[in-house]
């Protein structure tokens, strides 16, 4: 793991008032812990008013609505809902448009519709969404033709255009960022609450989305849902419920600076909340057990998740658990697997069993995109849709054969109609990728791949959950 030098400016910090949460005691600690993946901002002026900026903007959410989405995925840690997490790897201040909100929201609501009705368990939906916007990165620097420069770290940090201007890192971001996520949150709490997440839409969603075989077995999928819906209308249901849906924001809490100065003491209850996000998920290469990441997010009541690489052993999942979750709170602490295909089976069952037999109950989420991401023959990082399917074959048939339940999906995914991951029904090849290859960071999932994981994945977990 790359451990990056941190300039961030902490005396300096610490002195700055911060909207209520300023006092609290231990929301500081982390800023002399070990810590990996900050930007060395370039202007330590700009650094402070940013910060100083953002501990005064209103909560990106609220507390009541984090504290339902603990509630909701306790119900998937007790084996009595799914998980259903996707989007970007990473967001970008360019793409937060209205179309390609609308397809990623659309896509990930049709991903829903499908597992839905093929378990008959509720779905809980959740964007890597409205904050995604900072990327731990294995190297410090990226070499193109000779020229070294500061790898891109995500839009809240540098630009992706290989220029020493574009690559320097700007504490200005921090805020862009911020309003970029307020606007993409506005939206989708629009799309969700304002009637155009009707279930009786559910033909509408796949409107303009390209004719694909998946396509084509939603269609029919809605069709049958459509029925059903006249049919229980006929005999008088009230349909209030299908009107709306709840749909929850995540993003990996990297900058932790961004993250102290979001943070909100929440009136009702005196707790601290981190309110950039709904969920925040600590990355594989900062969930070291004594590391400011760790020790900032066992501070904030929203649920936490925690990726777990293959090289995770069943101690450091325990002392994550003792740390995270002391309480043993339901739904507080979700593992997030990603241990490549060819490693889950051999790999995953020892971390279950281990958590299991101490008592805790975690909801355990399969990622199966960052343990098989490769390089193509022709220089694309991908992923074959084959590995992370089998990735997910896996997770399901781990859990099966140890009895716990597997309650959730993390993919990286988009509502466009790109070519970054090989594969698929319809497939796509390294040579689409030089037309169609968009992502600043990791390979997604396409439309059409993203909807036919929903259909592979929808037959395990009807398994699973009788
Ligand atoms: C990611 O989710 O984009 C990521 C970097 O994942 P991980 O921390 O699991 O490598
Ligand atoms: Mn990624």
């Amino acid at each position: 793991m790359t451990q990056t030098q941190p300039t961030t400016f902490p005396d300096s910090a610490a002195r700055l008032g911060q909207a209520g949460a300023a006092n609290y005691p231990g929301l500081d600690a982390w800023r002399s812990l070990p810590i990996s993946q900050q930007p060395s901002w370039q202007d330590e002026g700009v650094y402070q008013a940013s910060v100083k900026e953002l501990s005064a903007l209103p909560p990106l959410v609220f507390a009541g609505e984090v504290d339902v989405l603990r509630e909701r995925l306790a119900q998937a840690a007790q084996g009595k809902a799914f998980l259903l997490q996707g989007g970007d790897c990473a967001e970008t201040f360019d793409a937060a448009t209205a179309d390609r909100i609308s397809a990623r929201v659309r896509t990930i609501l049709q991903m829903a519709v499908v597992l839905t009705y093929g378990a008959s368990l509720p779905v809980i939906k959740m964007g890597r969404m409205a904050g995604q916007f900072a990327k731990p990165r294995s190297s410090n620097d990226e070499t193109r033709d000779g020229v070294t420069l500061p790898a891109y770290r995500g839009d809240m940090v540098n630009g992706y255009d290989f220029t020493p201007e574009s690559r320097g890192h700007d504490a200005s971001r921090l805020v862009k960022a911020y309003h970029t996520s307020a606007s993409t949150l506005n939206l989708i709490r629009a799309f969700t609450q304002g009637g155009f997440a009707d279930l009786r839409l559910v033909h509408h969603w796949n409107k303009g989305f390209t004719q694909n075989p998946a396509h084509a077995r939603y269609e029919s999928l809605a069709a049958e849902i459509d029925r059903a819906i006249r049919f229980m209308e006929a005999c008088g249901s009230d349909f209030e419920a299908l009107k709306r849906t709840e749909f929850f924001a995540s993003h990996e809490a990297l900058l932790l600076d961004y993250e102290r100065a979001l943070t909100r003491i929440d009136s009702r209850t005196g707790n601290p909340y981190a309110t950039s996000g709904h969920f925040l998920w600590i990355g594989e290469r900062t969930r070291q057990l004594d590391s400011a990441h760790v020790d900032f997010l066992s501070r904030v009541r929203n649920p936490i998740g925690v990726k777990l690489g293959p090289t995770t052993t069943g101690d450091d999942a325990l002392r994550l658990i003792d740390k995270l979750d002391p309480n043993r709170e339901p739904g507080r602490l979700t593992f997030i697997t990603r241990m490549g295909a060819e490693n889950i089976r051999q790999k995953l069952p020892a971390l279950v069993q281990k958590v299991t037999d101490s008592g805790a109950q975690v909801l355990w989420v399969t990622d199966p995109m960052h343990g098989n991401t490769v390089t193509s023959p022709n220089g694309y990082k991908t992923r074959r849709f084959d590995d992370v399917i089998d990735e997910v074959r896996g997770f399901f048939e781990v859990h099966q054969g140890l009895g716990t339940f597997p309650g959730g999906m993390h993919v990286e995914m988009t509502g466009d109609d790109v070519a970054e991951c090989l594969g698929g029904a319809d497939p796509v090849d390294e040579e689409a990728f030089l037309t169609r290859y968009e992502s600043v960071c990791d390979p997604r999932l396409n439309h059409m791949q993203s909807l036919e994981m929903a259909f592979l994945v929808s037959g395990a977990l009807s398994q699973a959950s009788r």
